[in-house]
This record gives structure tokens, C-alpha cells and sequence, in this order.
């Protein structure tokens, strides 16, 4: 009997999410017996041909991290999606847009500006750009067009499932390919898997008080008492806003949760939900004294969007 077959692919983030595949250890191989591996070019020498010639519906699983980010991506989605039963959401860049989305605080613009032009180091008389067509002497030459912003998988072709976190933590993805495995029954489509159905502060078990915070500090201005909410010393710990299911990770370490599980249950805007929640704790009525204590979030979309930008409602930055 042939084996089921099983795909993953990294679009545009940083790897993190296939380093975590493989953090799974020794279990690693069992994956690799139970599965027909017939495509991971990170990790084996395939070419994009060997999905093109498989059977529409031929990939029984397909772990797709990262995001959407230029139209190499964008073709690689929709052959992957065309090929698989199942595909995946896998980690944070595919689900949300995490890091390579707060690009869409810019424009693809300022974006080759700075990388081609702008910088102390770049040397570019001429402002030469990259296009996604050019002619030399042995023929055309072609690259992925950059986009002008970046989407979530699930922007660009329907999706079966979500695996959040940046990255999704080993155990959580060994307990999905085990249920896989195992023949398990899954959770209806559209659903979020290897994760929990409450939000980080549920998880991390310090003890909460009533919170009025007077003054937001940032990790390195404050040794953090290790029983105490975060949010409660006046450190931003996106615990309330954040899904349940890494084990409160960060803040087992003492920082504060980044919100790298994306938003948590029945939260459609990650941001919106820490904001609104801040703001019910923000000691002061008078407005400059509110401005004053948020000064304290220097960087007010990459901390409450640092992962989100684009799965949220505002997706990107409105230039006009
Ligand atoms: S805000 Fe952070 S430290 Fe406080 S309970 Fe939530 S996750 Fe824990
Ligand atoms: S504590 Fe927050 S930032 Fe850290 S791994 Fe968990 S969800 Fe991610």
C-alpha cells in the first residue's frame, strides 16, 4: 500500500518554522516512515517540477510556512494548494503575516529605496532596481515580482488548518502529525490545531491582581519579580490578547509574551484586543497624562502587531 504523502514549503519567513519540524527529534523518523516525503526543499533536493507533475489532490499533507510575499510565493500556494488535500497554515508568517508583514507599515517603494539606494553601504550610481523581467545576451531573464504587500496563506488560497507560533513549539506539531498518523479525526476545516482554546494568561499561572498601571517599562528597564503578572509590574505581556498553547514559554522565562500564537479564541484583531485591554488599565484620565504612560511603547504597531499586521483588519498601512 503506498504510503500517504506529505509536502512542506517555506515562502517568505526566516526558517524557523522547519528548524521546529525537525526539533521533533527522534520522532522525526517515524514521520519519515510513515510518509511518502515528496516535497521539502529545505531539507531534500526537490525541484518545483516534481509537485507539478503529482496528480491534482495527490499530497495528503502540506505544512506551508511563511507568508506571501512576492509572486514566487504566490505560485507556489496555489500549485501546493491545487495539489493537496489538506494544506496547512503552518506557523505564524502563513497565518497572520508575523514579522515579514510589518513591512506593511511601508511601501514596496521605501522598501527598494532603502535596500537598492538609501543605505551608507549601497553603492548605486545609477538607482538600478530589480525587475522581474530582463533581457541579456543568452535570453530573458526572470525573478518573482516583489508585491506591494504582504498576505496571509489564507489571503490568497482557502486554507484547511492553522498551526500558529513563531515557531509552532516541536511538541504541539508531533501531536498533529501523530493525530495524523493515527488516523485521528480532525476538527472541522478552518480550524486552529496544535494549540490551545484560551488565551496565554490562562496558561502561564502567575497570579493576576487588580492592575492600574502609572508607568509602562520596557525589559530592560525593569528586573521582572518572578510571581507576579507582567502586565501587572507595568511590562506589556500580550498574554491577554494572545492564543494558549506554547506554555507560556516567554513568560516561564520571565519576558513577557511577544503574542507570537496569534490572536486568541473568538479575537479577530490581535492589536485591538491588547489596546482595549491596556487601556483598561492605564492608571490616569487626563490625556497627556495617558500620553505620558504610553510613551512607555515606544514602537506602538511592532509591539501590538508585531505578528498580526497582515491578518488584521487594518492589513497594511493606508498610503492615500
Ligand atoms: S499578562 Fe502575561 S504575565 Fe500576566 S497573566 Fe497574562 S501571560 Fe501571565
Ligand atoms: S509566550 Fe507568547 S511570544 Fe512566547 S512563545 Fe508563547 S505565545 Fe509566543
Amino acid at each position: 500500500m503506498s504510503k500517504p504523502k506529505l509536502a512542506l514549503y517555506w515562502a517568505a519567513s526566516c526558517g524557523g518554522c522547519e528548524v521546529a519540524v525537525l526539533d521533533v527529534e527522534e520522532h522525526i523518523l517515524a514521520v519519515a516512515d510513515f510518509f511518502d516525503l515528496v516535497f521539502w526543499p529545505c531539507a531534500l533536493d526537490f525541484k518545483y517540477r516534481d509537485v507539478e507533475r503529482l496528480p491534482d489532490g495527490a499530497i495528503d499533507l502540506c505544512l506551508f510556512n511563511g507568508a506571501i510575499r512576492t509572486s514566487e510565493n504566490e505560485h507556489l500556494a496555489r500549485l501546493l494548494r491545487a495539489k493537496s488535500k489538506v494544506l496547512v497554515a503552518f506557523g505564524s508568517c502563513a497565518m497572520d503575516g508575523c514579522i515579514p508583514a510589518l513591512a506593511n507599515l511601508t511601501t514596496r517603494e521605501a522598501i527598494l529605496r532603502t535596500a537598492y539606494q538609501d543605505t551608507p553601504s549601497t553603492l548605486n550610481r545609477d538607482g538600478v532596481r530589480p525587475v522581474p523581467r530582463v533581457a541579456v545576451p543568452e535570453g530573458e531573464l526572470e525573478i518573482p515580482e516583489f508585491y506591494e504587500s504582504v498576505r496571509t496563506l489564507a489571503q490568497v488560497v482557502p486554507v484547511e488548518y492553522f498551526i500558529p507560533g513563531c515557531p509552532p513549539q516541536p511538541p504541539q506539531i508531533l501531536a498533529v502529525l501523530s493525530a495524523v498518523m493515527q488516523g485521528a479525526q480532525l476538527p472541522p476545516p478552518g480550524s486552529v490545531l496544535g494549540a490551545g482554546q484560551k488565551t496565554c494568561c490562562d496558561e502561564c499561572g502567575r497570579p493576576r491582581n487588580e492592575k492600574r498601571l502609572k508607568r509602562l517599562y520596557r525589559v530592560l528597564e525593569l528586573e521582572a519579580k518572578p510571581a507576579e503578572c507582567l502586565l501587572d509590574q507595568g511590562l506589556l505581556c500580550m498574554g491577554p490578547a494572545t492564543r494558549s498553547g506554547c506554555g507560556a514559554l516567554c513568560v516561564k522565562a520571565n519576558m513577557p509574551c511577544r503574542g507570537c500564537y496569534g490572536p486568541a479564541p473568538d479575537v479577530t484583531d490581535q492589536g485591538a484586543k491588547m489596546i482595549s485591554a491596556l487601556s483598561s488599565v492605564i492608571d490616569a484620565t487626563d490625556p497627556a497624562e495617558i500620553n505620558r504612560i504610553l510613551e512607555g511603547v515606544p514602537d506602538p504597531a511592532g509591539t501590538f502587531y508585531r505578528f498580526s499586521v497582515a491578518a488584521s483588519l487594518l492589513h497594511r498601512r493606508q498610503t492615500q
